[in-house]
């Protein structure tokens, strides 16, 4: 992972099969983190309607935007009110400002999204890998965690921030209760504050699967981070939003994020706040077709997953989001002989002779070995409109 003139991995690559097939190749693209759903007429009415606010608004979010959010997740469990929420141009943007609002060192789960270790390194702060539990992922092992926090430490810096992804990206797997509360424990006895990135939470396999944030188990040290790229197939249009501790903790991190905001992108556009508050109202034909694209995702992710066991890869069985994270290492051997030696040459080979674009290990910050698939709905890439909406009534993926 790298920050300096690089642009992120999961770009460069998308934009590398761009450049492949306006060559004239066919490339299958599994390599962006990204589903593609048919927009529902309410998303686009909204933005219509967004039309007329075409002033500057409040840096964190018109009022009615942030009671939105506020209600989205106390349907959550989770209490909120509108002045501890803010939303903004993606959850990305967020990301760094929390890097930026909080002092010291970030520790993130190893393998991490493509994103946060690079985020930390422009702000000039280092980001530390810690090990995840041999089952899932976005979380650190408990006792890997106390270990890296006290050499940090005895490297005489300072561990600020600990980033966990639920469900995560890229092993696309959901930490359980028992790993969460054990490492909110630990961040409450170091004194981090804790991100939770839970921009895939509504796309759990199992909808009726145990999901426990740590701002339930933490409330006083947790911003919870989400959006709408992922549920509702958003990415380009730029809505994310975070949610802050309520108390004197909160208020001064969300002062903070506030102040890098309002440097940098000053407000989330009027007409995306406008689709931001009908989307986190969550009408009833909106959910219905979140939950749709939800069973297709996860129809998929269980599909890829059965075919890369059955290739004798080792893959944690997948609980949500759009990944699936198998590692090659088992078939070392064999991959060897066709020049695929870890996880970015197995990247290339990939790419040059199977016209299969995913993402390697390496960029997770992990050891050699590991791909991630994007198992998303694949299956609709390149359908029509008619088809993917018959995929989606059906709730079988259709077969092009
Ligand atoms: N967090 C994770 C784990 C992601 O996978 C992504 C998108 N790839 C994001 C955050 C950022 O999403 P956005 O900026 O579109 O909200």
């Amino acid at each position: 992972m790298s920050a300096g003139t690089a642009i992120s991995p999961n770009l460069a690559l998308d934009q590398e099969v761009a450049r492949l097939r306006a060559a004239g190749n066919r490339v299958v693209h599994l390599g962006f983190g990204e589903a593609r759903l048919p927009l529902p007429p309410g998303l686009l009415r909204a933005l219509g309607d967004g039309a007329e606010h075409t002033a500057y608004g409040p840096v964190a979010g018109r009022p009615e935007v942030l009671a939105a959010v506020a209600g989205y997740h106390a349907r959550r469990r989770l209490p909120t009110e509108a002045d501890q929420v803010v939303v903004a141009p993606g959850s990305k943007p967020l990301l760094m400002s929390l890097v930026a609002a909080v002092d010291g060192d970030v520790l993130l789960p190893r393998p991490a999204w493509v994103t946060y270790g690079p985020q930390a390194r422009l702000l000039g702060r280092r980001a530390w890998g810690v090990d995840i539990p041999r089952r899932c992922g976005g979380v650190p092992d408990p006792a890997a965690l106390v270990d890296t926090v006290r050499q940090v430490r005895e490297r005489g810096r300072r561990p600020g921030l600990l980033v966990l992804t639920l469900p995560d990206n890229p092993t696309g797997t959901l930490a359980p209760p028992g790993l969460i509360r054990a490492v909110c424990e630990i961040a409450r006895a170091e004194d981090l504050t804790v991100v939770s990135d839970e921009i895939y939470r509504d796309l759990l396999h199992e909808p009726t699967a145990a999901f426990l944030s740590p701002a339930e188990v933490a409330p006083e040290r947790t911003v919870v981070t989400t959006g709408l790229s992922k549920t509702h197939a958003l990415g380009g249009w730029r809505i994310g939003s975070a949610r802050f501790p309520a108390g004197d903790r909160g208020a001064e991190l969300r002062a903070r994020v506030l102040a890098t905001a309002s440097e940098v992108w000053s407000s989330l556009a009027g007409p995306l706040q406008s689709v931001a508050r009908y989307a986190y109202e969550e009408p009833p034909e909106l959910t219905a077709h979140v939950a749709r694209g939800a069973r297709l995702h996860a129809a998929v992710a269980r599909a890829v997953h059965r075919t890369m066991t059955d290739a004798g890869a080792d893959c944690r069985a997948p609980d949500g989001g759009f990944y699936v994270y198998p590692d090659f290492e088992p078939a070392r051997a064999a991959l060897a002989a066709h020049g695929a030696v870890d996880s970015a040459s197995l990247e290339r080979v990939l790419l040059e002779r199977a016209g299969v674009a995913v993402l390697g290990g390496h960029h997770f910050g992990d050891d050699p070995g590991a791909l991630r698939f994007r198992a998303a709905t694949s299956l609709l890439y390149g359908a029509t409109d008619r088809q993917r909406r018959t995929a989606l009534d059906s709730d079988d993926p259709v077969e092009l």
